[in-house]
């Protein structure tokens, strides 16, 4: 396993120094399993100022389709050789049909009936009865035999930086038979080196991570918790690794309450640099792909300038798919680690 890194150095005429010569280093690292590059790089504090949430939220539950009084009227339901009650339920849950689908079987779970719940009143229990409802989901898919079950995927995007279009916590739920780019990528790459190690790459890098101790956040049950080497994230990735386990459907009740405990000590220490958006996706293998392991990302998401709303996913990233992160992964860590720690 390679973490290669190579170090870059700049140098300007500095003028807020009076045109002194000035040296600032960058680092274009290298996933250890796919390749992708990333720029550790525009080195700055982690720490963003947090808006007036009562000035943003207002007004937008009068519109909010997933509000109680309304989720029940107007979203759609799936048909039923699927789904015969039409949309699922759990306490003050509901899943129905993605009303813009990006594949053939998606479905949108709202989080309850609270409109907005701030990064730091997320308790795992909250985020376990959506996953929870998901999960059974995926298995009306998979009993019926639906040819897209393959791969069962939950992404989050929590609050607008993070591309959610409502306030309303919701989570993306879909399955398909087509790997989206990224995580087809790592599958392959992760068979590749199955192929020529005769290992596991997943089980490989979680021990190397624990030996090394330089990106390990912790062990909850049999999931690891780490800071990823070349992350996604301008603040960097929380990566977790569930062990023996490849798909989806082979996570227990209690791997997704200890996921659910980790996330929520990643969005303790996020919300302490003043982060309060971010994305969560499933990578996930097919059953049966013993190469892989189920991992998802845990990816904060900023405005590089919130008064204009400028995004963090600027040219570089969404045209060459090239990364940058703010501070090295491995400092990161040491921000991340009480909360994993408590
Ligand atoms: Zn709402």
């Amino acid at each position: 396993m390679k973490f290669k890194a190579v170090a870059r150095e700049t140098v300007i005429l500095d003028p807020q120094d009076n045109m002194k010569g000035k040296r600032i280093p960058s680092e274009i690292r290298r996933d250890p399993l796919t390749g992708r590059s990333a720029r550790i790089c525009h080195f700055m504090k982690l720490n963003w100022e947090k808006p007036d949430f009562d000035a943003l939220i207002a007004g937008t539950e009068a519109w909010c389709p997933f509000c109680p009084g309304k989720v029940m009227t107007v979203t759609p339901k799936f048909p039923s050789d699927m789904v015969p009650e039409g949309r699922m339920t759990a306490d003050d849950l509901v899943l129905f049909p993605n009303l813009a689908p990006y594949d053939s079987v998606g479905a949108v779970a709202t989080l309850g009936t609270r409109h907005f719940i701030s990064m730091t009143e997320i308790t795992p229990d909250f985020i376990l009865k959506g996953f929870d409802l998901a999960m059974r989901f995926f298995q009306r898919v998979e009993d019926i035999g639906h040819s897209e079950s393959v791969y069962h995927l939950i992404n989050w995007n929590y609050m607008p930086a993070a591309g959610s279009s409502l306030i309303h916590p919701h989570l993306q739920v879909f399955a398909s038979s087509q790997a989206p780019n990224l995580l087809r990528q790592e599958l392959e790459a992760a068979k590749a080196y199955m192929e020529r190690e005769q290992s596991n790459f997943w089980d490989d890098l979680v021990s190397h991570e624990t030996d090394k101790d330089e990106r390990y956040l912790g062990k909850i049950g049999r999931t690891h918790w780490l800071t990823s080497y070349a992350p996604m994230g301008v603040a960097g990735d929380v990566l977790a690794v569930t062990e023996n386990i490849s798909s989806t459907l082979e996570l227990t009740e209690q791997d997704l309450a200890d996921i659910c405990d980790g996330l929520t000590c990643a969005m303790r220490a996020y919300d302490e640099m003043g982060i309060y958006n971010f994305n969560m996706n499933f990578f996930c293998g097919a059953r049966g792909d013993d190469f892989t392991r189920f991992h998802l990302l845990f990816s904060p998401r900023t405005f590089f300038n919130q008064a204009l709303g400028a995004s963090d996913v600027g040219a570089i990233r969404n045209l060459y798919n090239e990364t940058l992160c703010m501070a090295f992964p491995e400092e990161i860590n040491t921000m991340l680690k009480p909360a994993f720690d408590a």
